[in-house]
């Protein structure tokens, strides 16, 4: 079995809802255009790096989804996604403060762990270079306000972030945010992980994947209505019984697939 970050954290979240997705198969609808464009614009910047159109590389992927019926947050439209998403590629590159060698081999790379029993971790990193002349491992996400900066440290306890660290050996990290607001910004975020946070994940882990192996499903969403996870989950119509719900948001594969790891790459 291959195991990645996307398949624990949701375990840790909520049991069931690992369940329900990876071993009965059933999938959130993809309806989010905010997802899909950050997708679109992580391959541009693949292109801006490797000194390709990275503005006709965003224009082609993300045309390909001009006709496609996304929810769309309000006041937003595919042509102001595109043109925030070509403000903050020209904003990028004035920068300049992110560098990648040889883009070919570190832009999305692959990193695998075995684990005990057998099965494997995998995980996708975004990148490998240096942010500020400092090498580090990089995350890129596209989000329409700020992260927080304080308190100071805080983003060191970002679990994705631990979980990168800990696959590739790297302490020190970088989140570069790209901010789809009116004054489009990009924040470069760096952090260090240590050694023990790495010791810690590990064991952790460890420990979920002996859970999963050993069929523990019970459901808890962790906090009381109405801020618990239930809210947002798109399992919850299975959990209530509700045939409308899982039909507006749910679509089933046939079973459990291999390949569900490869959620860690739209993650
Ligand atoms: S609705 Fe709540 S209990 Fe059910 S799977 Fe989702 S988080 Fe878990």
């Amino acid at each position: 079995m291959v195991y990645s970050y996307t398949q624990i954290s949701q375990y840790l979240r909520c049991p069931r809802s690992y369940r329900y997705r990876y071993m009965d198969g059933w999938q959130e609808k993809e309806t989010r255009a905010a997802l899909a464009f950050g997708r679109c614009f992580e391959t541009a910047l693949g292109a801006y790096f490797r000194e390709e159109d990275c503005g006709a590389t965003l224009f082609r992927e993300w045309g390909a989804y001009r006709d496609t019926a996304f929810d769309y947050k309000k006041g937003e439209t595919w042509d102001r996604l595109l043109h925030q998403g070509i403000h903050l590629l020209e904003r990028f590159a004035q920068d300049n403060r992110v560098r990648i060698p040889d883009p070919h081999q570190n832009l999305q790379v692959k990193k695998l762990s075995s684990r005990t029993g057998g099965s494997q971790f995998v995980s996708y990193l975004d990148a490998i270079g240096e942010v500020d002349g400092v090498r580090c491992f990089i995350d890129w996400k596209t989000t329409t306000s700020r992260y927080p900066e304080a308190p100071a440290g805080v983003l060191s306890l970002d679990p994705q972030l631990i979980c990168y660290s800990w696959i590739t050996g790297i302490s020190e990290a970088a989140l570069v945010v790209f901010v789809r607001k009116h004054a489009p910004e990009v924040q470069y975020l760096r952090t260090t992980i240590s050694g023990e946070q790495r010791q810690e994940f590990c064991r952790l882990v460890e420990t979920t994947i002996n859970q999963i192996e050993a069929g523990h499903f019970n459901p808890h969403s962790g906090i009381r209505f109405p801020r618990n996870g239930c809210m947002s989950c798109a399992h919850l119509g299975l959990c209530l019984g509700n045939e409308q719900l899982v039909a507006a948001n749910l679509i089933r594969k046939a079973g459990a697939s291999d390949l569900d790891w490869l959620d860690e790459l739209v993650d």
